[in-house]
């Protein structure tokens, strides 16, 4: 398994999300996992619960919105049914124990870390549990933007995702069952987006925003750093 994120080799990789709820994914990182998607990557979507306990009464509904909102941003999606409200860090790093030892990811995606008071209880056990396997298994790990109480999310990347916006809201149009719920607006879903475009100091355009938990560069990285310099220094040595 490769243990560090290569952002220089467009082979094919896998990225692994690990969300509580479907509708999870597409708000904070639609744009981001479409963009993976065109560049060749796997993109796969774990979902811990079903949504039988969501405000659809019609189990099966939430696969079949994902299933349609996965048609768009090119992924595949993985559902577990794991009861909303009431799972556990264990039952959650069984789950993702058991997709990483499937899929070998390169990169995991999952909830920012957030006290429960602020936000979704499934929300932070499911981000304590991933945190926890994807460290001991030295696996790269974002976290993604709450969609409402930013309190303690400290983004220190983030993706442009101004080409594939559509996208993006269209996905999160699938959802037609959360369709009623306050941060699934459309103007929220701009906003938002065009909240980090002016967190960077730019004017138009639409991004996404993570909060990179672990990454580091190996050996090589410096090597091929100072490779670049020794040529620099000795053009300019030679007067080049
Ligand atoms: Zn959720």
């Amino acid at each position: 398994m490769n243990n560090h994120l290569d952002y220089n080799n467009f082979g094919q990789r896998t990225v692994l999300t690990i969300y509580a709820h479907a509708d999870d994914e597409v708000l904070p990182a639609a744009g981001t996992l479409s963009l993976m998607s065109k560049a060749g990557w796997n993109v796969l979507c774990l979902i811990l619960t079903d949504g039988s306990l969501s405000s659809s009464s019609i189990k099966g509904t939430r696969h079949q919105e994902a299933d349609a909102a996965g048609k768009i941003i090119g992924a595949n999606y993985e559902f577990h049914a794991l009861e909303e409200c009431n799972f556990s860090t264990q039952a959650v790093i069984k789950v993702a124990e058991e997709a990483i030892g499937r899929w070998h990811p390169d990169l995991i995606i999952t909830h920012a870390p957030q006290p429960e008071k602020y936000g979704h209880r499934d929300h932070e056990v499911c981000a304590i549990a991933v945190s926890n396997v994807a460290t001991r298994k030295n696996i790269p790990l974002w976290y993604s933007a709450p969609p409402v109480f930013l309190r303690d999310f400290e983004p220190n990347f983030f993706v442009d995702i101004t080409s594939v916006i559509q996208e993006k809201v269209a996905a999160i149009g699938c959802y037609e069952s959360e369709a009623n719920k306050a941060f699934m607006q459309l103007d929220a879903i701009l906003i938002l987006s065009r909240f980090w475009a002016r967190e960077l100091g730019h004017k138009d355009g639409y991004f996404e925003a993570f909060e990179i938990s672990r990454q580091w560069v190996d050996a090589s990285f410096f090597t091929a750093i100072a490779n670049s310099n020794k040529q620099v220094i000795k053009q300019d040595w030679l007067g080049i």
